[in-house]
């Protein structure tokens, strides 16, 4: 490239850059597109507020819309439609209880409180929940059923969201990314950004960024067993929110580590999962984030062990996903236990052993080692053997910006910072050490996503 012709393009990329960027203003900017932000938004803009929101991605989401669209709720007229007794006393309890009494009771109440109320008002949005796709919380099939999945998941909760906030005016404003925060005299006035705009003033700030699931530094420092695994999560989420808030002087609380999950090449019903001594380690039906926490006690990942009469009884697209599985290495296949263990490098004899084990209780109905329902148990017996590995993964990070119940950040001497609120998964202190069930995330950001955005307008 000639000298000219450098110095030529380097003018137009400055002239571009700056001519392209904006400075803006309204009564409440959002920062981050996904669940929270998209629910805040809309609240604020039901409480007559002008409303930008700016999104570092080119698309609106985050998380929220590859999740599974659900939430928890007691009470509810979708419950109550499929006759399910159930109360926001009975929530609150279970989590209170899944988290050990670690977590801020006070927002556990309020959540449990406005949860029925909150269904109401995502049907008001057009998100569509039904009696059908009601399921049991996680840690037993006998919870009430009070998990309200969103027909169509992730998409299912996010596009109508979309749709009502488009509807009362709110500015989008994607590929722009807010990198600092704007103080004055004490008082957030503003977010600094990159992208199309370099800053958007307002009267209150809403950060609503999600986790930092994609920031292996921040999982590093807060969440080290996830580090080295590969987290389900959106490209976004690299803790930008939570790095601004805390340069403001917010207080940071529940950092844990993250919601524990696990990834295996094919989706399948666990049969038997060994460890690297080729023994036998947990009930593996437990509840996810559970499994998370028991596969890091052994080092990160294990095996699903199972034969081919297992096979024979899947669907054909799952045999043939197996099948792929094989032949490309993901999963090892052997004619024996024996080679098997050898394939996997576990100790044969322990891996023998532990099948013959778990047959007899099998056989016998009675999982004696770690108290499996019985319905759940089958026999690996006749080969080939398969060999599926299952490894730690997580679904986005735990912990974050503290927040009281009126969403409001609070600083380290616990007062409020004027101008700031958060909602979502960048706020931390609710949930406990380990994810109290599905649909505990979702259930935090619309309840404290809409307190957000209304106390915000209000300023
Ligand atoms: C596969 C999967 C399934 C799940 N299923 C469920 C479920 O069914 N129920 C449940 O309760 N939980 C579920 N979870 C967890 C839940 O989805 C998340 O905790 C929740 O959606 C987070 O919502 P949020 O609005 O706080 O963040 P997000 O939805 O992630 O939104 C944050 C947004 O902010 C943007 N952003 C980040 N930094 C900046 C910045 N500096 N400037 C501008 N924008 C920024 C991001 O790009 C992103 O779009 C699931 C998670 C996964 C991964």
């Amino acid at each position: 490239m000639s000298k000219l012709f450098a110095a030529a393009l380097m003018i137009v990329l400055v002239l571009g850059g700056a001519g392209s960027a904006e400075n803006l203003e309204a009564d409440v900017v959002i920062v981050g597109g996904g669940g929270a932000g998209l629910v805040a938004a809309i609240e604020a803009a039901v409480h007559g507020a002008n409303v930008i929101l700016i999104e570092k991605l080119s698309f609106l989401g985050g998380e929220t819309l590859i999740s599974g669209g659900g939430l928890q709720a007691a009470g509810s007229s979708v419950q109550e439609a499929k006759g399910i007794e159930d109360s926001a006393d009975a929530l609150y309890k279970y989590w209170m209880e899944k988290g050990l009494y670690r977590i801020n009771a006070d927002k556990a109440s309020l959540i449990a409180n406005e949860s029925a109320a909150h269904i109401e008002w995502l049907q008001e949005q057009g998100v569509e929940m039904t009696p059908e796709t009601l399921s049991p919380g996680s840690w037993s099939p006998a919870e009430p059923q009070r998990f309200h999945r969103a027909v169509g998941g992730g998409a299912g909760l996010i596009q109508p969201l979309i749709k009502s906030a488009e509807s009362l005016g709110v500015q989008f404003y994607t590929d722009t990314e807010g990198t600092e925060l704007i103080m004055e005299n004490g008082r957030v006035v503003g977010v600094k950004t990159e992208g199309s705009v370099s800053e958007v003033r307002a009267n209150a700030v809403i950060i609503t960024t999600g986790g930092f699931g994609a920031n292996k530094d921040l999982l590093a420092q807060y969440a080290p067993d996830y580090v080295d695994v590969v987290g389900v999560t959106t490209p976004g989420n690299m803790g930008g929110g939570l790095l601004m808030a805390e340069a403001v002087g917010a207080k940071i609380s529940g950092l844990h580590g993250a919601i524990g999950w696990f990834s295996t090449p094919v989706g399948l019903s666990p049969t038997i999962y060994v460890n690297m001594q080729g023994e036998r380690f947990m009930d593996e039906t437990i509840f996810y984030a559970l499994k998370a926490e028991a596969l890091i006690q052994q080092g990160g990942m294990a095996y699903d062990v199972f034969d081919q009469t297992f096979v024979d009884g899947l669907a054909e697209n799952t045999q043939n996903n197996i099948s792929g599985a094989v032949d490309d290495g993901r999963i090892i296949q052997a004619d024996s236990l024996t080679a098997l263990a050898e394939a996997l490098g576990v100790p044969a004899d322990a891996l023998t052993a532990t099948v013959d084990t778990f047959n007899k209780s099998a056989e016998a109905g009675k999982d004696l080692a770690y108290h499996r329902n019985p319905a759940s148990l089958r026999t690996v017996a006749a080969g080939p053997f398969y060999a599926m590995p299952v490894y730690l993964s997580h679904l986005g990070s735990i912990g974050g910006v503290v927040t009281n119940l009126e969403a409001q950040v609070i600083n380290d001497k616990d007062q409020v910072i004027p101008g700031l609120y958060a909602a979502g998964s960048v706020t931390g202190g609710f949930l406990g050490d380990v994810y109290p069930g599905s649909g505990t995330a979702i259930a935090q950001l619309v309840v404290m996503g809409r307190i957000a955005g209304a106390n915000a307008a209000d300023e």
